[in-house]
This record gives structure tokens, C-alpha cells and sequence, in this order.
């Protein structure tokens, strides 16, 4: 129980008690870039592997070697796949692997969302700070909107703020990954569902989610969906890394100023219950992600918003982080 696993950024990610007694090797799945060469990458200890190489040595044949196609097909490929990447994190942890960390590489996006799914006001101190008045839970469903997949950029990138947007605004995120399609999953299934988990910059222009010319108080496809407005990784962790999907402290600092701090243990409809209500509505899909939510301690809530050349690094305990500057169309 004495050992820690660091990911990027120096965070600490300490075993849980139940990770230590099943023997849980805390891993992730990267996309990388290094000399315009994009390929997979397994993460441990805070460093990242050639996948395709570390795989060559541990035996791991049943593993596509690009992220997007692992992800399409995690439920028909899991058992075998899991097996692979796990059996080659341990021989890394273990000092066995024998192959070499990568140097010099940069991220990518761990892979590109077959759709985005997102929780509005899924935080009981974010409704509060927003001025959102909800009704009680018991009289309540999850609030979901599409933020568009084509908004996902990676750690490092740019957000690129739009000429028209005057109040751009940071929400971590947790990322949840749909592996398993379904229609009607029931709430004690959904996490069957799950192949895993990472951080999602929920990037919104305040004044873009508004709207005077309509009826319609609220546009949060057009606030939201920008390019680059998805700040999305930095890799993917399996399910079965994350003890506690249920309570990881999630934060996000401005120019090195914590501004969130929050867990997913508050949100108000859990991970479970936004599955089982997204699938009531359609079928949803591997490679699907749903942002749950966000905490409190946003911008709009302080009356405070990003101004170019800020630094957001949203994080998430037991996951990672994401650093992203903002910079002017
Ligand atoms: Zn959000």
C-alpha cells in the first residue's frame, strides 16, 4: 500500500485501498505525436511509452495501435485488449518492459469523441453561483446539451477566443467515456458501460450563450461549440484504474490561481443516472463522452472572465491534467 503513481504535472495519485487489494495497475492510453509521427501511447509513472513497441515486448497482439479504433471497438475487444495494456504497465512498473520512455513527443487528443454530451447546472454551488434556480432533485431529470466533438483540442493547445466573445469562461470537467453502446441502460448497469475516464475543459462564452434576437433565453450550442472550446485529455484511463469515479477532487487554476476545487461527489445527478438518462433518449455509442458537469468557482460566478495570453490548467485527481492558453482570433 506504500506505493504512489505519479502522473503528469507531479500530482500524486495514491492507491485506494480497494486498487491495492485487487492488484490494479494504475495505467493510461495516449495519443502522442513525435517527429510527425502520430502513434498510441500507454502512460505510467508519468511517463509515456511507444505502445506499439511496449506491446512487441509484452505481448500484446490483440491491441489496435491507434486510440480512435481502439475506443470504437472496446466492448467487442476489451477483455483481450485490457489484458495487453495491463500486462505491459505492470512490466513498466515492475522495471521489466525494457523499452525506453518517450522524449520530445507532444500529446494529442487521446482520441476524437464520437459525440459530447454535457450536464448543465449538475452542481449544487455552480446553480448557486450562476443564479440558476433548480427545482428539487426528486421533481428533476439531467439537463443535457451537445457540445460539438469537432471542439476537442489537446493539452497545450491554444484556445482560440472568437473576435465576437467578450466573456470566455473555464469548467472542469469529468469526462466520462462511453465503451459499450445501449439503449435504456439501467442505472446499476451503467458503469458496464463505462471504458473510462479523462478531463474536459467545458470552455463557454458567456455572452455567446445568451441570446436577445430570440425568445430563447439560452444558446448553448453556439457558447460552447467554438474550435478549440474542448481542451480534452491528456489520456484516457481505463475504468478499472478509477477506484472512485464517485469522488475525485477536481480542480482548474487560472494563471496558477486555484479557481476551482471541487469533487465529483457533489454533482447532483450522479455518472450512473446521466447514463441511464441519455440512453432513455437514444442509443448511445463507444467513443461517446459526457461531460458531467462542472463545479463551482467559475468565472461568470466571480465576475471575472479569461483575457488573452491566461493559462487554464484544469485537473483531476487520479486522472491528470490539461494546460491551455487562451489566445485572441
Ligand atoms: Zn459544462
Amino acid at each position: 500500500m506504500s506505493s504512489l503513481y505519479t502522473n503528469s504535472n507531479d500530482s500524486k495519485v495514491s492507491l485506494t485501498i480497494e486498487q491495492a487489494r485487487t492488484q490494479v495497475i494504475w495505467y493510461a492510453i495516449a495519443t502522442y505525436e513525435r517527429d510527425g509521427r502520430t502513434a498510441a501511447g500507454i502512460v505510467v509513472d508519468g511517463a509515456l511509452y511507444d505502445a506499439e513497441a511496449l506491446l512487441a515486448r509484452t505481448g500484446g497482439a490483440n491491441v489496435p495501435l491507434d486510440v480512435d479504433t481502439l475506443v470504437a471497438h472496446w466492448d467487442a475487444t476489451s477483455a483481450a485488449t485490457l489484458a495487453d495494456l495491463e500486462r505491459a504497465a505492470r512490466a513498466v512498473a515492475e522495471g521489466t518492459a525494457g523499452v525506453a520512455p518517450q522524449a520530445g513527443y507532444r500529446l494529442q487528443v487521446p482520441f476524437t469523441p464520437r459525440r459530447i454530451f454535457a450536464a448543465a447546472s449538475n452542481y449544487y454551488e455552480h446553480a448557486r453561483e450562476m443564479g440558476t434556480e433548480l427545482a428539487p432533485r426528486e421533481e428533476s431529470t439531467p439537463y443535457m446539451f451537445m457540445k460539438a466533438e469537432t471542439s476537442v483540442v489537446p493539452t497545450l493547445a491554444d484556445v482560440v477566443m472568437p473576435a465576437e466573445a467578450q466573456r470566455v469562461d473555464w469548467e472542469v470537467e469529468l469526462a466520462v467515456v462511453i465503451g459499450r453502446g445501449g439503449r435504456h441502460i439501467a442505472v446499476a448497469d451503467a458503469f458496464e458501460h463505462v471504458a473510462g475516464y479523462t478531463v474536459l475543459n467545458d470552455v463557454s462564452a458567456r455572452d455567446l450563450n445568451r441570446r436577445t434576437d430570440y425568445p430563447f433565453k439560452h444558446d448553448w450550442f453556439r457558447g460552447k461549440s467554438f474550435d478549440t472550446f474542448g481542451p480534452f485529455g491528456p489520456w484516457l484511463v481505463p475504468r478499472a484504474c478509477i477506484a472512485e469515479p464517485q469522488n475525485l477532487r477536481m480542480r482548474l487554476a487560472v494563471n496558477g490561481e486555484t479557481m476551482q476545487d471541487g469533487s465529483t461527489s457533489e454533482m447532483i445527478f450522479s455518472i450512473a443516472e446521466q447514463i441511464h438518462y441519455l440512453s432513455s433518449i437514444l442509443t448511445l455509442q463507444p467513443g461517446d463522452v459526457i461531460a458531467t458537469g462542472t463545479p463551482t468557482g467559475v468565472g461568470m460566478g466571480r465576475g471575472i472572465f479569461l483575457k488573452p495570453g491566461d493559462v487554464m490548467v484544469a485537473s483531476i485527481d487520479g486522472i491528470g491534467a490539461i494546460e491551455n492558453a487562451l489566445v485572441r482570433a
